[in-house]
């Protein structure tokens, strides 16, 4: 174990990013365990950032039953909202103004256009099905599978007349979509899983950076933080592998550093169903009022049950 006051401190920065909009479960405590103990191993520093963005599936209660849930695990971190640090604030909706700055910068590179489609609009443009196969035999369909953009809007400076982007002051009533790289082969290597290659136009698409509720996007929020955050590793669930390849096209159109990426298989239940947040009998809370221990928490035995 690395002793704080005789060794350098390590440059290993990873994070912790748990979205108060429920009470975490057994699946998340398994992907903050890993992230917590790579950061230890790594005699590094890790961050605890609340993902509270969505200010209308984000609660207060949640955030705080989180932080609970993750110290009772046993699992410490050295900065965050509740200890602050040299990167305050910790909680995303205290920091607008860097997703802000980062749209602006794309916007002044030239990868983004304003998208007018309603949900319908896109409904009808997508009448096929898309892909349902995935990388890595994950059996349902990822959460960050949204359908391929058709293309609307592309081309749609129009939809802004008069306004060369240097005039644009702020998002106004809009999405914002990033104009992907079409055909490109966005590849990276997992430290966890391996090889990875996502074909930008085919794979994913046109994604939102900006909601025309006055939200960024998980995408763009994330890449911002992490990149001001000075995050050196990201820890996460496979489930995001795709928004991986597309936030390496953000790190790129901003000029920032990418992380390395660890991604961590899911935890399913006995129906190899993944877990989810309705979940609610293998939440940390309740396992904790029945009696369970961490260890046997991560240990998953209680799965057998479910
Ligand atoms: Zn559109």
């Amino acid at each position: 174990m690395v002793s704080p006051s005789s060794s350098p401190p390590s440059s290993y920065r990873g994070r912790l990013a748990p979205s108060p909009t429920g009470y975490l479960h057994i699946g998340h405590a398994r992907t903050f365990w890993t992230a917590f103990e790579r950061a230890v191993a790594a005699g590094g520093t890790l961050v605890m950032r609340m993902e509270d963005l969505d200010p209308d599936r984000s609660r207060a209660e949640y955030a705080e039953a989180a932080l609970e849930d993750l110290h009772w695990m046993g699992i410490r971190w050295q900065e965050g909202p509740d200890l602050d640090g040299p990167f305050a604030p910790y909680e995303q909706s205290r920091r607008q103004a860097f997703y802000l700055d980062s749209w602006r910068k794309l916007l002044r590179g030239g990868f983004l256009f304003p998208c007018r489609c309603s949900r319908k609009d896109l409904e009808a443009a997508l009448s096929a099905p898309h892909e349902d196969a995935f990388q890595n035999n994950i059996k349902q369909e990822p959460i960050d599978d949204e359908p391929i953009y058709p293309g609307t809007c592309r081309l749609g400076n129009a939809t802004l007349p008069d306004s060369p982007a240097h005039e644009i002051d702020g998002p106004g009533n809009f999405n914002w979509r990033f104009r992907v790289p079409d055909g490109e082969a966005i590849e990276f290597v997992d430290l966890n899983l391996g090889p990875q290659r996502f074909i930008a136009g085919r794979d994913f698409g046109d994604f939102v950076v900006w909601r025309r509720d006055g939200v960024p996007s998980y995408q763009l929020a994330c890449v911002a933080d992490d990149a001001a955050m000075e995050i050196t590793e990201v820890v996460r669930g496979e489930d995001l592998l795709k928004s991986t390849a597309r936030q390496i096209l953000l790190y790129r159109a901003l000029a920032f550093d990418p992380p390395a990426w660890f991604h961590c298989r899911l935890v399913t239940d006995s129906h190899g169903r993944r877990l989810a947040k309705r979940h609610d009998a293998l939440s940390l809370r309740t396992l904790r009022q029945r009696g369970l221990t961490p260890a046997q928490i991560l240990s998953g035995e209680m799965l057998a049950a479910t």
